[in-house]
């Protein structure tokens, strides 16, 4: 029977158990459902096995990739997560961490066999924000406690700030429905501006970052609106 979690900090480990308690939260209530349910099922089609596959810190350094605050890796091209075990010998991961790699997993392409279709539009730093917000979000939607220690706690709050703006649509429509073009509406407010923030929030730096956005946000805001009648005097 799937394991029914409380805190986000509790262990998991290889069994199956574990696993079809992570997704049972992951395809759960949330504002991200209506995203994330139709893509679990596909995705869960192309993992391999199921159980989380937790190594050695030794086998993990050979995988030559880290999703660095999970200890953990996501290969979308070669259809695999690895994770890394938190104490040695015991083959158990977290649930957090095992939830933020199956949202990567359920992001299109739910086939896999390729990198996160919107990644090159959100870069590393909204891409692994955006990632956190949905996780964090979920075990919101279903009363699970939250993990004491921050994860990418300023890539998230950075996208916590644009999402304030644009709502969850465009994240959504473009990390699981596979639309990039849904994000127009931050390149129509932020226009180059969206590189400046893209790159504040791989390098981690939320105060410049939503310092860049609230000042953006106004200038948009301030200029007249196509289609509006000229300002009279
Ligand atoms: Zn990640």
């Amino acid at each position: 029977m799937a394991t029914k979690f409380s805190k986000a900090g509790e262990r998991v480990s290889i069994n199956e158990d574990d696993f079809d308690g992570v997704n049972q939260v992951l395809a759960g209530k949330s504002r991200w459902q209506d995203f994330i349910s139709p893509n679990v099922a596909p995705a869960l089609k192309k993992y391999p096995g199921h159980t989380f596959n937790i190594v050695s810190a030794q086998v993990f350094g050979q995988t030559g990739g880290l999703d660095s605050e999970t200890m953990a890796f996501t290969d979308k091209v070669n259809a695999k997560i690895v994770f890394v075990e938190i104490f040695k010998g015991e083959a158990q991961t977290m649930v957090f961490a095992a939830l933020h790699e199956m949202v990567h997993w359920v992001s299109h392409p739910t086939d896999q066999g390729k990198r996160i279709t919107a990644w090159g539009a959100l870069g590393d730093g909204l891409g692994e924000g955006l990632t956190q917000v949905i996780t964090e979000d979920i075990f919101d939607g279903q009363g699970i406690a939250q993990y004491y220690k921050p994860v990418y706690a300023d890539r998230a709050s950075i996208v916590r700030k644009l999402i304030e703006r644009f709502d969850i649509s465009p994240f959504g429509e473009a990390l699981f429905k596979g639309r990039p073009q849904a994000l127009q509406p931050l390149l129509d407010t932020y226009g180059s501006g969206l590189q400046k923030i893209k790159g504040l929030a791989s390098a981690n730096n939320s105060k410049e970052a939503i310092g860049v956005i609230d000042d953006l946000n106004r200038a948009f805001d301030a200029k007249p609106k196509k289609g509006a009648p000229p300002k009279s005097r």
